[in-house]
């Protein structure tokens, strides 16, 4: 099989099975088999692959092709520019949870210290200490595996990160500028709805928010006034609808300059606030 072939071949496969975007996948497929870049590609779109080459990418074509994500068959996903290693004891690091960080690193100043509750591969503790070197970040998730995932992006990408086992605040010590959590915050009646890839392949502990969606946003907000610093703040993404509510949670908390901030589609993603002086 040509490089050309094999990339018409794996996206006609992916199509027929109904996975979005099946030409992308296709080719991440075939570069992640043949070690083919975009360039080579269309220089020398003939050249045969290797049967050894030409059996993985198949096989993995299969893999996706049963829905599998991407991301799982490749073992990486991109965020903040970094490469994370992911697999099913994690949620695979969302676009949408860029504008989190963006929105935390405008505050966050060499000297600081803030928390990741909920850090699962490690992705916002990571990318804030990479874009603010001389922060001082912790990381927590209450499962052993996803900390597993989240120690191997540690030791690879930022060594000076710490990582504690936790159930949000209840190994926690001491107090933070910042504290910022990307919880599960999906509706547990509303799971069964989500696409295949996110419903059997992330981890239903990550997803799932219980009834409404709101139980760890609520925790957290009345817990965390007691590690935050006077002054200090409270991030959060949130799902889209999200917004007004948990805002006013925060508001009834005590918190002030409570922000709603939008992702790049135009929906609220993000809630803020400063707890006093
Ligand atoms: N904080 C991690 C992330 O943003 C995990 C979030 C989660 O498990 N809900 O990817």
């Amino acid at each position: 099989m040509t490089l050309r072939e094999a990339c018409l071949y794996g996206q006609r496969r992916l199509e027929e099975a109904s996975v979005p975007d099946a030409d992308v996948d296709a080719w991440y497929l075939l570069e992640y088999s043949s070690g083919c870049t975009r360039s080579h590609y269309y220089a020398y779109p003939e050249e045969e692959l290797t049967q050894e080459q030409e059996k993985s990418f198949q096989e993995r074509i299969e893999k996706r092709a049963k829905r599998i994500p991407l991301q799982h068959i490749t073992g990486v996903q991109e965020f903040m520019g970094l490469p994370f290693f992911v697999n099913e004891n994690v949620l695979i690091p969302r676009q949408d949870t860029e504008v989190l960080v963006e929105e935390v690193q405008k505050r966050l100043r060499p000297g600081m210290r803030f928390l990741d509750l909920c850090t699962g591969s490690g992705c916002i503790l990571i990318s804030l200490i990479n874009g603010c070197p001389g922060v001082e970040g912790t990381g927590s998730d209450v499962s052993w595996k996803a900390l597993e995932v989240a120690e191997r992006n540690r030791k690879r990408l930022e060594p000076g990160a710490k990582l504690i086992q936790s159930d949000l605040f209840s190994e926690i010590q001491g107090d933070f500028h910042i504290i910022v959590s990307n919880p599960p915050y999906i509706k547990r009646g509303e799971i069964s709805e989500l696409m295949e890839e996110v419903r059997l392949h992330d981890p239903l502990l990550a997803l799932d928010g219980h009834e409404d969606g709101l139980y760890f946003y609520r925790r957290i907000v009345t817990e965390s006034p007691a590690y935050l610093k006077k002054g200090g703040s409270l991030y959060f993404e949130i799902g889209h609808t999200q917004g007004e509510v948990v805002a006013q949670m925060l508001e009834e908390q005590g918190f002030c300059e409570i922000e709603i901030v939008k992702d790049l589609a135009g929906l609220d993603r993000v809630v803020r606030g400063t707890y006093p002086e």
